[in-house]
């Protein structure tokens, strides 16, 4: 008994150990790991990080030129982009907010410009 007394009354004078969410947020850590995010515009379509992703999440249409995540199947592991020769995709340290259904995300890739390639004049 004495003892609980002494920790009641010295909490009573320390800080909170708990942050006042939601008025006050907690801040990420910068190695979060969270969603990922593609910069389409560097993105070629190539299909490895579709090969590579433990979880199916990502799926590759090259007809339609589309990149799509299944946020929910995704597992954060950054393998996906670690593996991606472009480097256009990044782990955000901010997680996917929670939803009522399974969303995917889609991006269309821009089509590249093609390079002209220079013949040898006769
Ligand atoms: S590995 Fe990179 S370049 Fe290849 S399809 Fe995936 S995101 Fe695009
Ligand atoms: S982070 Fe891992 S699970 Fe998520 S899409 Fe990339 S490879 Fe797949």
């Amino acid at each position: 008994m004495p003892k609980m007394i002494r920790n009641v009354l010295s909490s009573l004078f320390k800080k909170p150990a708990t942050a006042m969410y939601p008025v006050k947020k907690r801040e990420w850590y910068a190695a979060t790991r969270g969603h990922i995010e593609i910069d389409q515009d560097r993105c070629i379509l190539c299909g490895i990080c579709s090969r590579k992703c433990p979880a199916s999440a990502i799926t590759i249409d090259k007809t339609a030129r589309t990149w799509t995540i299944d946020r929910m199947a995704c597992v954060q592991c950054g393998y996906c982009a670690e593996s991606c020769p472009k480097q256009c995709l990044t782990v955000k340290n901010e997680y996917t907010a929670p939803d009522t259904v399974k969303v995917t995300y889609t991006v269309t890739v821009p089509a590249k410009p093609k390079v002209p390639t220079e013949t040898p004049s006769s």
